[in-house]
């Protein structure tokens, strides 16, 4: 019986799986998992993702065993590492999804060359977006992708994920594995804080489909009203499929019975999942989008690397409730709420003038999820150099921005315990704020929480002015 390897990697689970699918038609799969380099340091980077990613290889290892077969690991390049044991098993097949971001896409590309030189097929296939890039790219600008999402968006709602993928048959496999990875080899010692893997990513998607996402409109602006899907994590380590998601949502939508607002947040969740794809088709045909923004006006604009105030940004004690209600919550938790991380990230790009490559590198030892595409993009966008448009970049108030998305202050309390005890006006306006703390510092002892590092309003309309000096100054003439 043919055989072919699957290289699994970001796309742990065995269901709904292209890549999976595309080689198992050229025989019985041998399952291989390679802890290469790129990866590694990413892992050794966060303990949280480090956590999760081993809990996630070691589900896909337990589903495989199920099946008569088993997960075969080994460390190294993926390259020699591939070539050898499609020599061991007798595959002439070796197929993978493919990566996004620049290091990945670098990697895939030495693979693909080291396995043909070797005279075997190299079989990458485009697992991770619900939608490939080249469908959607499809007679767009010469088929290189879009970089503006509006029409993306209205081009993707026509192009809905096909159906299942469809499944494998796995070959019984006689040769060893190595260990199955573990955090400690990563510089961790945590656990995951949630079951990890195919079944409990998808139990996660059902019970968000069965309630929340129907306030999801709200939640994804409201940190502490409701919940978003918390997918990002198993998305990025792929225990679920983008298709299904959005397969599973477009499905909800048929249910009769919603209110008009309930279908309206099923179609911002469809929204959220399509960004997604957007930003993994953005990096796919823009492999500088990690290092260099994509509005070439904006290559050479001055953003600082540092500032007195840059540690109190990374450690949340920037004296605005809600950038650091934010940071803390990462630091605490592996994730943060994403208007939270737009108005955090605003704030370190225009207050503090500091890169946007800063704060995604910061950003990068804590969260649990591993999707450098999106990071670059959602960074990038933030900090106006990058896919959105607009003549000037969006800088938000951090007050206006507490006083209409926390207005009960309920989620600043729950991350900043200093504050808990002051009312909500005290919370949400320094100056008060600062007042209340000092009549409370006899009864509280040294209460901690620090004045605002900067004042926003003088400090915004200053980079502002810059921004319009220096856009001017590189236009052409
Ligand atoms: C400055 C900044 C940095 C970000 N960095 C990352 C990052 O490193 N990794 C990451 O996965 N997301 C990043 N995001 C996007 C977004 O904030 C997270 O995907 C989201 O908060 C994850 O929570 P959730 O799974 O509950 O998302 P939900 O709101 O439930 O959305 C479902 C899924 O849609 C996708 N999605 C949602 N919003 C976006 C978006 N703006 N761009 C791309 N995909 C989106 C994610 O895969 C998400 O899991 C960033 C956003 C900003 C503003």
């Amino acid at each position: 019986m043919a055989r072919a390897v699957f290289a699994f990697s970001r796309d742990l689970r065995l269901s709904d799986h292209a890549g999976l699918a595309a080689a198992a038609r050229h025989g019985d799969v041998v399952a291989v998992h390679v802890v290469d380099p790129v990866s590694a340091t990413r892992l050794r980077r966060s303990p949280r993702r480090a956590a999760y990613y081993c809990a996630a290889v070691a589900s896909l290892d337990a589903a495989l065993r199920e099946r008569g077969s088993r997960l075969i690991v080994r460390r190294g390049n993926p390259g020699p590492v591939l070539r050898a044991l499609a020599r061991a098993v007798g595959a002439g097949v070796i197929g993978w999804s493919c990566g996004y971001d620049a290091k990945s896409l670098r990697r895939d590309r030495d693979l693909q060359s080291a396995l043909e030189e070797a005279g075997l097929r190299a079989l990458p296939v485009h697992d991770a977006p619900a939608v490939p890039p080249e469908d959607s790219a499809a007679g767009h600008r010469g088929g290189d992708g879009y970089r503006a999402f509006v029409p993306y968006h209205a081009l993707w709602r026509t192009l809905l994920p096909p159906g299942d993928a469809g499944s494998a048959t796995f070959a019984p496999v006689e040769i060893a594995s190595e260990p199955l990875p573990i955090p400690e080899e990563f510089g961790s010692q945590l656990a995951p804080d949630e079951p990890v893997g195919e079944t409990a990513a998808r139990a996660k998607l059902t019970a968000f489909l069965a309630g929340p996402a129907l306030q999801y409109g709200v939640a994804r602006n409201v940190p502490a009203a409701g919940e978003t899907s918390r997918l990002a994590a198993a998305l990025s380590f792929g225990t679920i499929a983008a298709r299904e998601v959005v397969r599973a949502t477009c499905y909800r939508n048929t249910d009769p019975f919603l209110l008009v607002e309930e279908r309206t947040s099923l179609k911002l969740y469809l929204r959220s999942l399509a960004q997604r794809d957007f930003f993994l088709q953005l990096a796919w045909y823009n492999e500088s989008l990690a290092e260099e923004p994509l509005q070439s006006k904006m290559r050479g604009f001055g953003f600082a690397r540092t500032h007195q105030h840059l540690d109190a940004w990374r450690s949340g004690r920037t004296g605005y409730p809600l950038i650091d209600a934010g940071i803390r919550e990462l630091r605490a938790t592996g994730w943060m709420h994403p208007r939270v991380r737009a108005i955090a990230a605003s704030f370190l790009c225009f207050d503090l003038g500091i890169d946007w490559r800063v704060g995604r590198d910061e950003w990068d030892h804590y969260l649990t999820e591993d999707e450098p595409a999106l990071a670059a993009g959602n960074w990038q966008w933030v900090a106006g150099v990058g896919a959105d448009l607009a003549a000037y970049p969006r800088i938000y108030n951090p007050l206006k921005q507490a006083r209409r998305f926390d207005p009960a202050a309920a989620y600043v309390r729950r991350w900043l315990p200093e504050l808990a005890a002051l009312p909500d006006a005290a919370i949400l306006d320094p100056v008060l704020g600062r007042r209340q703390r000092q009549m409370q510092l006899p009864l509280f002892g040294g209460l901690s929480y620090p004045e605002p590092v900067v004042d926003h309003e003088t400090v915004a309309r200053a980079f502002l002015e810059r921004y319009a000096r220096e856009v001017r100054a590189a236009a052409p003439s």
